[in-house]
């Protein structure tokens, strides 16, 4: 119900909004049931290098197996877990299991392989984590080399100095740290370079605009030379076209992420073409 009764009412009160509060509450509440009954699934998403097609990752991407409404993406519930304080326990979900996965791919050979997982940056900041993670390594006997934290920007930009931290006491586990989307948030390039992390992810963002806008050729070109001039290794995400993949296999070492390279999958259906060691990147 709206209200319009003069200066110092707050007038954003309208039933639209009411609906959509509601829907949160209600999909908030049905997160919490779903991380019960664990109706989470994991697709994983191959990164090769671009010069020679090599499998060198896997990212894990949460899904979430809704009873009624179906396959719900993670752009579309994460936000609310975090909201809910729920990014906690569903981080820690996927890091068990990605974990777990990693350990077994490491078993049956594929022991170059990195797992990457995707950290909220509540998780990030949260007191027991680095305490949990060391648990769950030598839990699930996955490899702490292997693994690769993957944080958004703001996650190191908030309070540089306990990033900074947070980042050496991972280290410390053997456990490597990546921004991701890196060129869509916002960076101040004096604290970047001084973070202890081992890989820069170029946002798909930028790379959507490379055929149309000169200014994103001149943006992901930035990103990897501010990268190299790191020490980082690059990778850039969402390669959908030929014409992107090429504009990023003129650098030597780059990896690359994308629908060309290969969709996020089951872990089967991934597993067979990390055993193939390589995928077919002539262009
Ligand atoms: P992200 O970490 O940047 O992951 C890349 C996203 O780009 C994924 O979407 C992936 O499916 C999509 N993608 C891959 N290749 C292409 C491509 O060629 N073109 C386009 N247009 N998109 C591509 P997804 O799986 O929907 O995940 C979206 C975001 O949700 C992730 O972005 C990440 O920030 C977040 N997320 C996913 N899984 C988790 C998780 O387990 N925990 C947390 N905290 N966040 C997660
Ligand atoms: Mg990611
Ligand atoms: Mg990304
Ligand atoms: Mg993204």
């Amino acid at each position: 119900r709206a209200k319009r009764e003069g200066p110092g009412h707050y007038q954003f009160y309208t039933p639209d909004l009411t609906a959509e509060v509601a829907d949160r509450m209600r999909l908030r509440e049905e997160l919490r049931l779903g991380l019960e009954r664990q109706e989470f699934v994991l697709a994983y998403q191959p990164q090769a290098r671009l010069r020679d097609g090599r499998l060198v990752a896997v990212e894990a991407l949460v899904r979430w197996q809704h009873p009624t409404r179906g396959l719900i993406p993670p752009e579309v519930f994460v936000p609310v877990a975090e909201q809910g304080h729920l990014a906690g326990p569903l981080d820690r979900w996927v890091l068990q299991r990605a974990c777990r996965q990693a350990a077994e791919w490491q078993r049956d050979g594929l022991s170059e392989l990195r797992m990457a997982v995707n950290l909220s940056d509540r998780q990030f900041r949260d007191a027991e984590f680095v305490h949990w993670l060391g648990k769950t390594l030598q839990r699930t006997g996955a490899d702490p080399a292997r693994l690769e934290l993957e944080l958004q920007e703001s996650a190191l930009m908030e309070d540089p100095a306990f990033a900074e931290r947070r980042l050496r006491e991972l280290r410390a586990l053997g456990v490597q740290a990546v921004v991701d989307d890196y060129g869509s948030g916002s960076s101040a390039l004096e604290v970047l370079a001084r973070m202890p992390v081992t890989k820069l992810k170029i946002s798909e963002r930028l790379v959507a605009r490379l055929h149309d806008e000169p200014t994103a050729a001149a943006a992901c070109g930035a990103a990897v030379a501010l990268g190299r001039h790191l020490g980082l290794q690059v990778a850039a995400e969402g390669i959908e076209r030929p014409d992107q993949l090429t504009f990023f296999q003129r650098y030597e070492d780059l990896l690359g992420q994308g629908y060309l390279i290969g969709r996020p999958a089951t872990a089967e259906v991934v597993a067979g073409v990390l055993h193939r060691g390589r995928v077919g990147l002539d262009t």
